[in-house]
């Protein structure tokens, strides 16, 4: 082979034969990756029919699929040779699209429901389709600009300053992550002293936090689990008292952390006390609103949510609350310099790459270089459906939820948790005999395997409850009708049985 390659540089493939005939066969098989206009039109068309299928097929089938043994097939999983797209959708099919939780239908009310709105997959496709560069400014003027541009618009909803930077994310866990990294980095957290650096979090924070923390280099930090109330919330006297107690062993009180939305309880820590300890204190006030920090779009629920903008940082999971399907999350940081002080780095073939006027580039906020342009996929659905529908659907799931919490308080065979602060309610059933751990576990697979809808369980200090999480955009009072209809009737099987 590289004998042939010598022979390129001095001679054109017209004077050299052997190359030319090899040339051709290769471009012959590679142009195979660039489907002339009439075949892409036949694969639309039949993609859209696949898709449109699974929808009709899911809005009518269970919320939860159980999962099958592969069948039988002679077909190859990949092979060498061109496949065939309609025996590829026929696998998608028969082994995919139907197996496990059902992340868009109506009754799905397990762990935070994820979204799925058409428009989204329209922006995946252009998004696709163009590939334009969104990590920096030079490579991609205009798709870095509206990632920009959409992050402006998303803290100034959520009440933050101009001054804000954000990344947006794969998911909450990485925009998480981002955060605590620019939180350490803000606080100065060095080998030297990150065995004097305190966290302060409740066991009520999601682990992602205990993930970033590890992989930030910050597991050696103590760890200070404050206090929750009955409400399942942060109390702020206890984080304040652990803080007194911590600066006068000599320690250095650096991060709280705080949910605006818990994902066992939904429970919103009371925010503006922290903020308060914060600012006092001069800790790095981070809140992980992942699920509930988007609930501020309702004019009814954004009450509850006072003290989000006092955040240092705040992370916001559009694959949940703004109905996108999964690989969305955003991290916002007030100070925007911080962020870019945690991620600006340059490499030496970078040299041509030039800020634009003003511009820092996306990439700079960001531990990604590369990234999917990730921006469509939310501007999309925001353009074609206006804000509006995002905001009523997020205040119908949060009244959805009182009443669930409300209809269901009103049997006596259920003790149900506190009040929901977003659209998450915990109960669990009270059997006359037994263990109720068991019995609600149990009562936890029947209601999977009944199918209707789908509810996830939990352990709160040892005791189960079953979760209903409001959240799927095609949640609506039918569904949620359907649980306080299935729910006791499939208790009330499981006690007789
Ligand atoms: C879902 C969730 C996360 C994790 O986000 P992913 O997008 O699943 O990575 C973190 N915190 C809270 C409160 C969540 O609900």
């Amino acid at each position: 082979m590289s004998e042939i390659f010598k022979t390129t540089a001095t001679a054109s493939p017209e004077t050299n034969p052997l190359i030319a005939e090899i040339v051709r066969q290769q471009t012959a098989g590679a142009e195979l990756l660039d489907p002339p206009g009439a075949i892409r039109r036949e694969w639309m068309a039949a993609v859209f029919q696949h898709g449109e299928t699974y929808l009709s097929q899911m809005l009518a089938g269970p919320a939860y699929g159980p999962a099958k043994p592969p069948p039988a097939t002679t077909d190859p999983f990949i092979s060498e040779t061109t496949g065939d797209l309609q025996k590829a959708l026929a696998y998608l099919r028969e082994n995919v699209d139907h197996q496990g939780v059902n992340i868009a239908a109506g009754g799905n009310f397990s762990y935070i429901p994820g979204g799925g709105v058409f428009h989204a997959a329209l922006g995946d496709y252009l998004a696709a389709i163009t590939n334009r560069y969104a990590g920096v400014h030079f490579g991609g003027p205009g798709a870095a600009q509206l990632e920009t541009d959409l992050l402006d618009w998303l803290a100034a909803e959520l009440g933050f300053p101009k001054s804000t930077a954000g990344d947006l994310t794969s998911g909450g866990s990485i925009a998480n992550l981002s955060a605590i990294i620019a939180a350490r980095e803000a606080a100065n957290i060095r080998s030297a002293n990150i065995a004097k650096s305190v966290v302060y979090l409740t066991r009520q924070t999601h682990h992602c936090i205990s993930k970033a923390l590890r992989i930030a280099g910050l597991a050696e930090c103590p760890r200070r689990y404050v206090e929750i109330d009955e409400h399942y919330r942060m109390q702020p006297e206890r984080l304040a008292d652990l803080i007194a107690a911590d600066r006068s062993a000599g320690l250095r009180p650096c991060l709280v952390v705080a949910s605006a939305g818990t994902t066992d309880t939904g429970a919103i820590d009371p925010l503006s006390d922290i903020a308060d300890i914060s600012a006092a204190e001069n800790l790095w006030f981070h809140i992980d609103g992942a699920y509930g920090a988007i609930f501020a779009l309702s004019d009814l629920v954004r009450p509850k949510l006072k003290g989000l903008s006092r955040a240092d940082s705040l992370v916001v999971d559009p694959h949940k609350g703004l109905f996108l399907p999964f690989g969305s999350g955003v991290v916002l940081v007030k100070d925007g310099q911080k962020l870019y002080q945690a991620f600006q780095e340059r490499g030496d073939y970078m040299q041509d790459v030039v800020d634009l006027e003003g511009a820092i580039s996306p990439s700079d906020f960001s531990p990604e270089l590369s990234k999917h342009f990730r921006g469509l996929r939310m501007w999309l659905p925001l353009k074609l459906a206006g804000v509006a529908p995002f905001r009523a659907a997020l205040t119908e799931k949060y009244l959805l939820a009182q009443y669930f919490h409300q209809k269901l308080s009103e049997n006596d065979r259920f003790e149900v948790g506190p009040q929901p602060d977003l659209s998450l309610v915990i109960y669990r059933y009270l059997p006359r005999r037994g263990d109720s751990n068991d019995f609600n576990r149990k009562l936890f697979e029947a209601i999977k395997d009944d199918g209707r809808i789908f509810v996830s369980s939990t352990a709160i200090n040892g005791t189960v409850y079953l979760r209903l999480a409001i959240l799927s955009f095609r949640s609506h009072l039918p569904d949620v009708e359907m649980a306080l209809a299935v729910i006791p009737q499939i208790a009330g099987h499981l006690e007789d049985s």
